[in-house]
């Protein structure tokens, strides 16, 4: 899944989870730095270090040596990626969604992602594997896996809503511990916004219409039952999840790394679109996100007034 920071993705995979044959693997960019070394825990409430799915991951990728014919460490999957964050190389990453790049990092980061993402599917059991890194530059590194049949989801959110719901301290418990969601300026929730719609539509160019789809948040709080089938059948996956009506779903615990903490949401969820931004947001605010990201509000079909 590719999108901007909360814009559903989390809930989305959640959801996704539950089909049977699926399993949300979460974040798995973050796998390393936020689950290895900061100790974030997984959806199961356990560190990815001891969670019954995530340690045999870990495992199966530090015990297998890497295009290089090196083991890798932890520290070393860390360095590649954060080499391909850096301004000057991230361009290339992007076009690397076609193939030919033969950087070492990239390599490192490709093969690593690859045994995650196969390694996740064999301890979970599942054949389909969702992954909601949201970075394009982490779609572009995950077209290029061998063996992976890759679908992109870009999942949309108005952002006005998204710079909205940034500057909103969100709070959330884990076991016996209270822990508080980062919060954004609005000019850097903007500028993101905008880098992960261009960087989106450059990956776009490497993947086959087929394989691609484009939801926005609020069409699928409106039609979760619906979007949910169209994502489905677009992956040829027969299951469908567990609705107890058109807008509440079922959901269990589940291995979701990183991410939004609605990964630690359970029993029975309603579907609501959050529109707060409407009433909430000052008039300047809006115009300010507004200007600033036209014409690609434009282009994803969200109006210019509230
Ligand atoms: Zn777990």
């Amino acid at each position: 899944m590719v999108g901007a920071g909360r814009s559903g993705t989390t809930v989305l995979a959640s959801i996704l989870g539950e089909v049977p044959g699926c399993a949300s693997a979460g974040e798995i960019r973050w796998l390393w730095e936020r689950g290895v070394l900061d100790g974030r825990p997984c959806g199961c409430g356990e560190k990815p270090a001891t969670c019954p799915v995530w340690s045999k991951v870990i495992e199966a990728c530090l015990s297998t040596p890497g295009p290089d014919g090196v083991l890798p460490t932890v520290q070393s999957i860390v360095a590649a990626q954060q080499r391909l964050d850096e301004t000057r190389h991230r361009l290339r990453v992007l076009r690397g969604a076609g193939g030919g790049d033969e950087d070492p990092a990239l390599r490192l980061v490709r093969h690593v992602t690859g045994l995650v993402v196969r390694s996740f599917a064999e301890a979970s059991g599942a054949g389909v594997v969702i992954d909601t890194s949201k970075r394009p530059l982490d779609a572009a590194v995950m077209a290029q896996v061998p063996g992976i049949d890759h679908y992109v989801l870009h999942m949309l959110r108005d952002p006005r809503a998204v710079a909205h719901s940034w500057r909103r301290a969100k709070s959330f418990s884990v076991g016996e511990e209270t822990r508080t969601m980062g919060t954004r300026k609005l000019p850097a929730t903007v500028r993101r916004w905008v880098a992960n719609a261009l960087g989106t539509e450059a990956v776009h160019r490497h993947v086959s219409p087929d394989h691609w789809k484009r939801l926005r948040y609020e069409d699928f709080c409106a039609q979760p039952v619906e979007s949910m089938d169209e994502l489905l059948s677009m992956m040829g996956v027969p299951g469908r999840p567990p609705f107890e009506d058109a807008g509440t779903v079922r959901l269990r615990p589940n291995h979701i790394v990183a991410g939004n903490p609605s990964r630690f949401t359970v029993g029975s969820v309603r579907i609501r679109v959050d529109e707060e931004w409407k009433t909430a947001m000052s008039r300047r605010d809006r115009m300010l996100v507004t200007t600033s990201t036209w014409p690609l509000l434009h282009r994803y079909g969200y109006p210019w007034r509230a």
